[in-house]
């Protein structure tokens, strides 16, 4: 845990100053004034000083301490001076006050060693050592000076003496040890809280910003691979189909010097898996993986102790969050390590069903609801977008319209409920001809467009006689076909109105030449239909299919 960057701060950030300020005070209250005033009621003799000498520099001190106090809002620097400075003079103080109350073997010396307790607590381990060091030379001065006669000797008090001021110091220097020693444990702790607290507050930052599955799953691998302290870690989220709320997919992975990386999703745990029983459990778990497991081995490279952490995305779905724990075999997991990473899942369930609504949100106001393929609102972007590319790249794009033929006189006899079903079926058809990255949409009533990105007129005449074929086979009460409008463009040219344009006058040509057939924009005739596609049925020539006249749009 070296690499916390709270530990290269001072101590002062383990608790909360003004908390730290206001106990300090307390303690010096206590320690600088009341008890030394007690020690000399106790140790009192007729030589001894009058107890004034204790009081106005107590008083003083504490009135220091105030103003200090006062200060210490305007910065950190005066901060650190409203903890320092006082407890520089609350040791000459002391000091002074073991010489006025009893010397090297009075009560004195059981209160400086109070006060370096209470310091090493409040302060840090490092303040509690140099204080005692501070503490042993005052005392050793006050003593040398008595010897000196720079204070005139009094009652008990007298000079250096090794003895006494052996065992004060080490009364001093064990109990600062010891002290310092449980305050080191309490600040390494209290250094790794603030370290998680720091990192689930980034991590609620970067859920919040997080806008898909993918990122929020990135976020979780990344507070884990960190705050838990795992080289590798996982997490899988599935939602089945048909449930309340939209369906999810996902499977992450990252290792602790790479980014994440998107692995093929599991679907539902695979039975037998570790995945699995960790959803069983319903709560975390360390396995200790004995035997191979297909899932374990592929997804976490072979870990042979994994901590899974599951959690249930709006009662519909699963995940998990899996990490391999790197401890040595045989020892416990930090409780704190599980700890982190369950409070990270309880934020992160919550931003992947968030997501997984937002982004079920944005797919249904891009699709049509009917047939499944894009809206017309999801088309224009496209096309534009398409166009775009395609002007930058000199590439060519392709575009056609399809509308189908007397299909009102389809719902007229069948009925509506009849032609929204045959809708459905050739929105299904429309997609099944298309590649990835071509973009299916319905352009408005019974009309459909294709957009082909990279596709030349040849490609586009192909797709349209695919598109024949399929169409023919939608289920319908009868047959059903399309006249369509194709038009394509290499590189810079036409708008996107102005192309729709041409494939619609293409379109018209389609209607006019009889239906059933394809047109291409500046060629005549069609390039698909029974007369081109079926020769052996024409009666009529064939018409060539063009190949470079597209060129010229
Ligand atoms: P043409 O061959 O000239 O294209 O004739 P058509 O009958 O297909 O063309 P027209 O434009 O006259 O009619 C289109 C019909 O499509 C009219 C409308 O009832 C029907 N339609 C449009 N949207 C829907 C829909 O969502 N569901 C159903 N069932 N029918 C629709
Ligand atoms: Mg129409
Ligand atoms: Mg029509």
């Amino acid at each position: 845990m070296s690499r916390t960057p709270a530990a290269t701060q001072g101590s002062l950030d383990n608790l909360p100053l003004a908390d730290r300020l206001r106990w300090l005070l307390a303690v010096r209250v206590g320690v600088v004034v009341l008890l030394p005033v007690a020690a000399w009621v106790v140790t009192r003799t007729a030589e001894t000083p009058p107890v004034e000498t204790l009081l106005v520099p107590g008083a003083v001190l504490l009135a220091v301490g105030l103003v200090l106090h006062k200060l210490s809002s305007l910065g950190r620097r005066w901060a650190v001076a409203a903890i320092t400075v006082p407890v520089i003079l609350d040791a000459v103080h002391l000091g002074w006050a073991l010489y006025v109350a009893g010397g090297i073997s009075g009560p004195v010396v059981y209160v400086i060693v109070l006060h370096v307790i209470c310091v090493t607590l409040l302060g840090s381990f490092r303040t509690g050592l140099k204080l005692a060091l501070w503490h042993s030379l005052v005392v050793m001065s006050v003593l040398k000076a008595v010897d000196t006669a720079l204070l005139p000797a009094h009652g008990v008090v007298q000079g250096f003496d090794p003895l006494p001021y052996g065992v004060f110091l080490v009364a001093v220097w064990v109990t600062a040890m010891m002290t310092s020693g449980l305050g080191a444990v309490n600040e390494r702790e209290l250094r790794r809280r603030r370290y998680d607290e720091e990192a689930l507050r980034r991590l609620a930052g970067a859920l919040h910003e997080a806008d898909t599955g993918a990122k929020v799953a990135e976020a979780l691998l990344d507070f884990t691979v960190d705050a838990a302290d795992s080289r590798l870690a996982a997490v899988h989220c599935h939602v089945p189909e048909g449930s309340a709320v939209p369906a999810v997919d996902l499977a992450v992975r990252k290792h602790r010097d790479h980014d994440a990386e998107p692995l093929r999703a599991v679907g539902a745990p695979p039975p037998g898996s570790l995945l699995a029983a960790a959803v069983d459990q319903g709560s975390t778990f360390l396995a200790a993986v004995k035997g191979p497991d297909r899932w374990v081995d592929d997804v976490l490279e072979g870990a042979r102790r994994v901590v899974a952490v599951p959690f249930g995305l709006d009662g519909s779905g699963s995940g998990v969050l899996t990490f391999a724990d790197d401890a040595r075999s045989g020892s416990r997991i930090e409780r704190r390590r599980v700890g982190v990473a369950e409070q990270a899942v309880a934020h992160a369930a919550t931003a992947f069903a968030r997501v997984a609504l937002l982004e079920h949100l944005q797919a249904s106001a891009l699709t049509d609801g009917l047939t499944g393929v894009a809206n017309r609102r999801a088309f224009d972007a496209a096309f534009d977008r398409e166009l775009a590319v395609a002007a930058r790249s000199g590439a060519p794009v392709s575009i056609l319209i399809i509308d189908l033929d007397h299909f009102k006189k389809l719902n007229d006899t069948y009925g509506h409920q009849a032609g929204d079903d045959v809708l459905r079926g050739v929105g299904a058809a429309l997609r099944s001809c298309v590649r990835p990255g071509d973009v299916a949409a319905r352009y408005g009533g019974e009309e459909f467009a294709l957009i082909l990105p990279g596709a030349t007129a040849d490609d586009a005449v192909a797709v349209a006689r695919r598109l024949r074929t399929v169409l023919r086979e939608v289920e319908a009460p009868r047959p059903i076909t399309a006249s369509l409008g194709i038009a394509c463009q290499h590189g810079a040219g036409l708008s996107a109105a102005e192309l729709l344009a041409t494939a619609d006058t293409a379109l018209y040509a389609a209607k006019a030449g009889g239906r059933d057939q394809a047109h291409l924009a500046g060629v005549e005739g069609p390039v698909t239909g029974v007369a081109v596609d079926e020769p052996t049925v024409a009666r009529i020539p064939l018409p060539p299919v063009p190949t470079r006249a597209h060129a010229a749009l």
